[in-house]
């Protein structure tokens, strides 16, 4: 929760707090929360930091190494690994050797051309999710079973609770009853309402009716969760396609996001899996969950330059608060910071 609170407050810098603090005290704060956050992060990206981080410096010897051909194929081998494809790996290996070549160089040298590469190949701005100019905000979130609807829609219904908004979840997945189980346990956890239908019943129904509770009822949001499988992949995307269609009968402009879930776990398949799915469901972005639980941090690449959508949110765990906002800066350091040895609290 709190780690939401630094980012609306950052972001408006408006609260009393900060208005009534010192400029040192407001500026060790935010240095503070930046090392918080990067600590958070660093936790939990350990397997795929482990993976770059430790992997790279396994090609190190204590007097520095030579970058020849030999190295740079070794360090290309690690990039693979990390599931970023091997077109990115090949990009960064041509920066290190740009920046290095024929000379004795040591780790941090190394590392700073493959952050640097990194940043250049993940590039977007920081994308929150857009609001509606008036009324309540209607996001729907789409993607294959198992990769994290149901939990995402929970963390960012949590989130904008944070944020002193109400918040009304449609459990859209009624091809499985025990869909809508999960999102009603998660509803009465995090304080949200909730609309649910008949198990196997019609979830543009189901859809409707949300969104007409949350304008009768002046919600700030309105999440639909859907199906990831039905019979058929058609099915499926009709289904989808009519959800949208009776949620746009009531608000013209709705759904202002369509979040498409990835499993970052699922690596480069996944994303092959996906790609049909985001350009029927018109997607307006991605959510990437679990990357807490795999080595595959890389696969952020493959998916900036396979898909044309931002990264608005990255989960990194199955709790309510497991959920931040995805920023590329961020996001490298902590694949390279190790939470152990920095990222603790900055100031006496
Ligand atoms: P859905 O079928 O797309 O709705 O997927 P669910 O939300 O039910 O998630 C499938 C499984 O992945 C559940 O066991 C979740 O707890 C787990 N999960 C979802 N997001 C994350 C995450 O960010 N990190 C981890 N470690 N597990 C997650
Ligand atoms: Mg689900």
């Amino acid at each position: 929760m709190a780690l939401f609170d630094r980012f609306k407050r950052k972001e408006n810098s408006v609260s009393p707090t900060d208005a009534d603090a010192e400029p040192d005290q407001a500026a060790a704060q935010s240095q503070d929360e930046e090392g918080g956050l990067l600590a958070r992060f660093g936790q939990m990206l350990k397997k795929s930091r482990d993976l770059l981080k430790t992997d790279i410096r396994d090609l190190f010897k204590k007097e520095g190494e030579l970058v020849d051909d030999e190295f740079l194929d070794k360090l290309f081998a690690k990039l693979v690994k990390t599931d970023m494809g091997a077109g990115p790996a090949n990009v960064i290996r041509e920066r290190v050797q740009q920046d290095n070549r024929g000379r004795i160089v040591q780790m941090d040298d190394v590392l700073l051309s493959v952050q640097d590469s990194l940043r250049q190949l993940m590039a977007q701005d920081a994308a929150p999710i857009t609001f509606a100019a008036s009324g309540p905000t209607v996001i729907m979130v789409v993607g294959v079973n198992g990769s994290g609807k149901t939990t995402s829609i929970a963390k960012l219904a949590y989130m904008f609770i944070a944020e002193g908004q109400r918040v009304v979840l449609g459990a859209g997945d009624t091809f499985r009853a025990a869909a809508v189980e999960q999102l009603t346990v998660w509803a009465h956890r995090i304080g949200a309402e909730i609309v649910t239908g008949k198990s196997g019943g019609d979830p543009a129904s189901v859809a409707h009716r949300a969104v007409a509770q949350a304008l009768e009822t002046q919600a700030d949001v309105c999440i639909i969760d859907t199906a990831g499988r039905l019979q058929t992949q058609v099915n499926l995307m009709q289904q989808l396609e009519k959800i949208r269609r009776v949620i746009g009968k009531l608000i013209p402009d709705a759904p202002h996001e369509v979040l498409l879930v990835l499993d970052a776990t699922a690596g480069q398949n996944g994303i092959s899996q996906a790609k049909g799915f985001s350009e029927a469901a018109g997607c307006t972005g991605i959510v990437l969950a679990k990357l807490d639980g795999t080595a595959k941090g890389g696969v952020v690449i493959p998916i900036r330059q396979q898909f044309q959508l931002p990264v608005k949110y990255i989960g990194l765990g199955e709790q309510a608060d497991d959920l931040v906002l995805f920023d590329v800066d961020r996001f490298v350091k902590a694949l390279f910071t190790d939470p152990e040895s920095e990222g603790r609290g900055t100031t006496e």
